[in-house]
């Protein structure tokens, strides 16, 4: 049986007070739920502040990017050593906006996926399609090429897969129950198929996730949890939502 998984993505919002005001209002509403993994990944200008507040509460510190390399010469470039010092026990890599906007390429991600655990953290590797390649019947190719360069030599030990349909991230498009599980299905047959350990790896769902709708993502058999943009930057939805997964 795996755990629910749900993870707040903000990407570039909230600034440090508002970090600090969230998290205040958010543990009180999630602080006796013990069966759902929570973790808030706010911009790395939050990452100390929330590390104080979340400090021993049942929610999890996460990054939103990291870099492939230790340190040196990297301007505005963000270490794994630096993720840890600042408290987080993740990192999200790879998330297509990562991929559209900096180019990120898949051996990118695997470098990135490599360094994070060999440091100790957990990661959550994000994989999913564009609304062309869904129309185009390429859904599966794109899985299998951003699993295959993603994960190449590397164990699955740490790792949580995020399905995030490119034309479901911040659109108010879901994919079904059934889209999502379809999915689901391919990415969890692919790791049965080339790795040990894709029983117990979680696959979140990630794409307009709501308090309405997560109930019914989380039915299907093989979504473990979700991957939450904008319904997470508000306390009340994302406790909301965080209890819907239960
Ligand atoms: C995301 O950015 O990972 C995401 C799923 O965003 P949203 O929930 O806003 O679609």
């Amino acid at each position: 049986m795996r755990k629910p998984f749900i993870a707040a993505n903000w990407k570039m919002n909230k600034t440090i007070e508002e970090t600090g005001a969230f998290i205040s209002s958010f543990l009180p509403l999630v602080k006796d739920v013990r069966d759902v993994d929570i973790l808030i990944a706010p911009p790395f200008t939050s990452l100390s502040t929330a590390s104080q507040l979340l400090k021993n509460s049942n929610v999890q510190l996460g990054a939103q990017n990291v870099y492939f390399e230790e340190k040196g010469a990297f301007t505005g470039e963000i270490s794994v050593s630096m993720l840890k010092s600042a408290g987080c026990a993740c990192a999200i890599i790879g998330h297509s906006e990562r991929r559209q906007y900096f180019k990120e390429t898949d051996e990118i991600v695997n470098r990135k996926i490599r360094i994070t655990r060999d440091n100790g953290l957990d990661v959550i590797l994000c994989v999913g399609e564009s609304l062309e390649q869904r129309e185009q019947n390429k859904t599966f190719d794109v899985l299998d090429r951003q699993l295959s360069g993603s994960l190449l030599d590397l164990t699955l030990d740490g790792i949580t897969i995020a399905y995030e349909p490119i034309w479901a991230i911040g659109t108010g498009k879901t994919a079904t129950p059934e889209q999502a599980n379809e999915a689901h299905a391919f990415i969890r047959d692919w790791l049965r198929k080339h790795k040990d350990g894709a029983d117990s790896t979680r696959i979140q769902y990630g794409g307009s996730v709501t308090p309405d709708n997560v109930e019914t993502l989380m039915s299907q058999p093989e979504v473990d949890g979700a991957l939450v943009g904008g319904a997470s930057l508000k306390p009340d939805s994302f406790a909301a939502l965080v209890k819907g997964a239960l």
